[in-house]
C-alpha cells in the first residue's frame, strides 16, 4: 500500500463548509441557548466528564503526539497541577510602555485628554494624535501639553493622514483609536505588523425604543437632550434613530415638537443653544441623508439648514424606508428618523439583525420590558430611561461590541485598558514532589 494511502484523508471543509459552520453557530447563539446558567453548568460539567471518562485515551493520544511521559501528561494537561503548593501569587500591573492616542474632533478635547490619562495613569509614556479637524483644540493640546507635561514622556503630535500614517508605522505597545470604523480597520491592520494591542473606540447607530408606558414630557426632553443637546448629535453615543409603536409615534412627535421648541424656539437656526455642523464636507454628508429620493415628504418637523453657517435644524422624519441612506449609516447630525412597530419587543429583533451599537436606550416603566431589553439587546452599553448619561458613570466601563469597538474604558478601565497584568508566582525551596522529576514511576504517580 502506498504510503499516502495510509494518511488519513483530508476532511471535505471548504469555504461552503466553514460558512454553514458559522451560520449553524450563529442560529444557535441568536437562540440564546448558550446564556442560561444550566446550560453552562451542564456543558462545563460534560468537559469535566470527558477528561475522567477519558484519562487514558488522552494520556495515549498525548504520547501519540508527542511522545509525552504518562505522569508530566497526567499533572500537566489531565490533572489540576500540585507542583506549586506551597507558593504564594500575586498580580503585578505593569504598564505597557509607549502608547498612541488617536482621537476624533467630536469631543476634541475630552476624547484626548480621557485615555491620555489612563495611560499616564497606569505609567505609560504616550504620544497624542489629535483630530485635525478641530484645529484650534489641536494646537491648544499640543500647546498646553507642551507646558504642563512631562515632555520627555507626553507628546502631542498635530496632523491629518500623512502625519497619523507615519505614526502607525512604528512599533506601539498599545495604540487607543477613537473615530469612525472604516480608519479603525486601517489601525487595526497596521497594529496587526507588530501585534500590538489595540482599543478602538467607535459608533454606530444607537437605537432609542421608546413604550407607551413612560412620562412622555420628562421622555422627550431627555431624548433632545441626548440629540441634540449633543453636539447636536455629532456625538457616538447620541440618539440615532427612535423605535417605538405606530400608536404612539403622533403622540411622542407632538410632545418633542412641544419641547424643541421651548428649547430652541421658533428659528432654531438663529439659537445659540445648538452646535453647527462640523465642517461643509460634514454637512453635505448630513444634507445628503435628507435629500435621498427615498425620504421625500418624510418629514415631520424641521428640515431647514443654513450653509452659510453650517447650521442643520432638529429634524424628525417618520416611517423612512428601510433601504433609505439614513438608515444605513450613522446619521451623526441633527436628524431623528422614528421608525415603527406593531409589537415594541419586535425592536429587540431589529437591533439585533443589523451592526451592534455603541449605546442602545430604552423609554418604559415596564419591568417586564427593561429585563427582556437587558437579556437580549447586545450593545456596548444599555441605559434605560435616558440618553447617553452612562458614559459620566466612572463605575462603568465605556466602549463598544462587534462593530461600534473593541475594548473600553473610564474609571478603573482606563487604568486596566493601559495595563498588562503581570502573573507573579513566588516559590520557597521547600516542599519540592519527587513526583514532579524523571525517571517517572507509576509509584510516584499513586503517592
Ligand atoms: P476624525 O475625522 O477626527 O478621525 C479620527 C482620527 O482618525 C483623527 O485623529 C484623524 O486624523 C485620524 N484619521 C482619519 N483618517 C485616517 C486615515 N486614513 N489613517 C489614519 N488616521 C486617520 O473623526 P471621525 O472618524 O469623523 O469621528 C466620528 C466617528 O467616531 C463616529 O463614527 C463616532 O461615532 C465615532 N466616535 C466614537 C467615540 C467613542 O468613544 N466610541 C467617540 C467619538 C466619536
Amino acid at each position: 500500500m502506498a504510503s499516502e494511502d495510509k494518511k488519513p484523508k483530508a476532511a471535505c471543509f471548504d469555504g461552503e463548509a466553514a460558512r454553514s459552520l458559522v451560520k449553524e453557530l450563529r442560529e444557535t447563539f441568536d437562540a440564546g441557548k448558550t446564556k442560561s446558567y444550566e446550560w453552562r453548568v451542564s456543558q462545563l460539567k460534560s468537559l469535566l466528564k470527558l477528561t475522567k471518562d477519558h484519562e487514558d485515551d488522552i494520556i495515549d493520544a498525548l504520547r501519540s503526539d508527542l511522545s509525552k511521559p504518562v505522569l508530566e501528561a497526567f499533572v500537566s494537561e489531565v490533572k489540576t497541577s500540585i507542583t506549586t503548593f506551597p507558593s504564594s501569587a500575586e498580580i503585578v500591573p505593569e504598564p505597557l510602555g509607549i502608547v498612541l492616542v488617536i482621537s476624533a474632533w467630536n469631543y476634541p478635547f475630552l476624547l484626548s485628554l480621557d485615555p491620555v490619562i489612563g495611560a499616564i495613569a497606569a505609567g505609560n509614556a504616550v504620544v497624542l494624535k489629535p483630530s485635525e479637524i478641530a484645529p484650534a483644540t489641536s494646537s491648544l493640546l499640543a500647546k498646553l501639553l507642551g507646558e504642563y507635561m512631562d515632555s520627555s514622556a507626553v507628546k502631542v503630535i498635530e496632523g491629518a493622514v500623512p502625519e497619523t500614517s507615519a505614526l502607525l508605522e512604528q512599533k506601539w505597545d498599545k495604540i487607543f483609536y477613537t473615530g469612525n470604523g472604516k480608519v479603525g480597520s486601517i489601525v487595526l491592520a497596521a497594529a496587526a505588523k507588530h501585534l500590538t494591542p489595540v482599543s478602538l473606540e467607535l459608533g454606530g447607530k444607537c437605537p432609542v425604543i421608546v413604550d407607551s408606558n413612560i412620562n412622555l414630557i420628562t421622555t422627550a426632553r431627555r431624548i433632545i437632550a441626548g440629540k441634540w443637546g449633543m453636539n447636536n448629535g455629532q456625538a457616538c453615543i447620541s440618539a440615532d434613530h427612535i423605535i417605538t409603536t405606530k400608536d404612539f409615534a403622533p403622540k411622542l412627535i407632538d410632545a418633542l415638537k412641544v419641547e424643541l421648541v421651548k428649547f430652541y424656539g421658533n428659528d432654531p437656526l438663529a439659537s445659540e443653544d445648538l452646535s453647527r455642523i462640523v465642517s461643509s464636507n460634514h454637512f453635505a454628508r448630513v444634507t445628503k441623508l435628507l435629500d435621498d429620493d427615498k425620504v421625500s415628504g418624510k418629514i415631520v418637523h424641521g428640515g431647514q439648514k443654513d450653509q452659510s453657517n453650517l447650521k442643520i435644524a432638529p429634524t424628525i422624519l417618520l416611517d423612512v424606508p428601510e433601504d433609505s441612506l439614513i438608515m444605513n449609516e450613522e446619521i451623526f447630525g441633527p436628524l431623528l428618523p422614528i421608525v415603527t412597530v406593531d409589537n415594541l419587543e419586535d425592536s429587540f429583533n431589529i437591533i439585533n439583525s443589523g451592526e451592534k451599537p455603541l449605546a442602545a436606550y430604552l423609554f418604559t416603566n415596564n419591568k417586564k420590558l427593561k429585563e427582556a431589553f437587558v437579556r437580549n439587546v447586545s450593545a456596548g452599553g444599555l441605559l434605560i430611561n435616558d440618553v447617553a448619561l452612562h458614559i459620566t458613570n466612572p463605575y462603568l466601563p465605556f466602549g463598544g461590541v462587534g462593530e461600534s469597538g473593541i475594548g473600553s474604558y473610564h474609571g478603573r478601565f482606563s487604568f486596566d485598558t493601559f495595563t498588562h497584568k503581570k502573573a507573579v508566582l513566588y516559590r520557597s525551596f521547600t516542599g519540592d514532589a519527587s513526583a514532579r522529576y524523571p525517571p517517572y514511576t507509576l509509584g510516584k504517580l499513586r503517592l
